[in-house]
């Protein structure tokens, strides 16, 4: 399995990082965890194939996390190939209706059979012969109702891949699992907390290798030091992810 950070800056881009969107690569398949922009760009600009992407999935309904995902449905749309479809799982059932007006007022070819809009709901939400994928509930946008922020849990072939998505400040929607199973890989968010907030937490999680991404505007540059002393304690590896790095398990 093969992870490319495309854009891992804050809610706004800055000048060295744009706004989320990870493509995970097993095999000649992919999938993309958030949207935001430009994300159909950085698979251009990487070669990457539309074609190839089996899923997309968005962590919540923020332009830093969806902004880019008319791009890359327009993508998708322009030369499709024989057997291509995309399921594209949107956290909130109204967020379809909406999405597709605008697909329909940039005046793209929709609806298209190659292209599913999904809504998410807590527990399994995707399979296939590569990954399973597991939505879980968060905090970062409260909602009386059920919730319409997620982490996402990845599993393919033994190895447990879990994107935490935006969080709340108090970093107590840092997701269970991660604290009870091993993750291979645990990518999280740093921007909506202190670090000395998560450590604790951190620190006794069965995380095989954490990769920080969502990187907040004290810990680019010269900063980026700055969270590498703060985060020496941690006991096992970390990476703070820059656009365009890759990780493989
Ligand atoms: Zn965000
Ligand atoms: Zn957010």
């Amino acid at each position: 399995m093969r992870i490319t950070t495309q854009g891992t800056s804050h809610g706004n881009h800055t000048y060295n990082r744009f706004n989320s969107s990870t493509l995970v690569e097993v095999d000649d398949v992919s999938y993309l965890i958030d949207a935001g922009a430009p994300a159909n760009g950085l698979m251009i600009r990487a070669n990457k194939e539309f074609h190839k992407l089996q899923a997309v999935f968005i962590t919540h309904m923020h332009e830093d996390h969806t902004g880019g995902l008319p791009g890359v449905i327009k993508s998708l749309l322009k030369r499709p190939q024989d057997n291509q479809h995309t399921d594209i799982f949107l956290p909130e059932e109204r967020a379809i209706s909406q999405l597709e007006g605008w697909l329909k007022a940039m005046h793209l070819k929709w609806p298209s059979s190659i292209i599913s809009l999904k809504s998410i709901e807590e527990g399994p939400i995707f399979e296939d012969d590569k990954i399973t994928m597991k939505a879980v509930g968060n905090n970062h946008i409260k909602s009386s109702n059920k919730p319409v922020s997620f982490s996402f849990i990845l599993n393919s072939s033994e190895k447990q891949v879990v994107f935490t998505g935006d969080l709340s400040q108090d970093f107590s929607d840092f997701p269970v699992i991660v604290r009870e199973e091993p993750s291979d890989i645990c990518i999280c968010e740093m921007t909506h907390f202190l670090p000395k907030t998560a450590l604790p937490i951190l620190k006794g999680c069965p995380i095989k290798y954490l990769v920080l991404n969502h990187i907040h505007d004290p810990w680019h540059g010269e900063g980026e030091e700055t969270l590498k002393e703060i985060l020496k304690s941690l006991p096992y590896p970390f990476a703070i992810a820059h656009d365009g790095d890759v990780f493989e398990i």
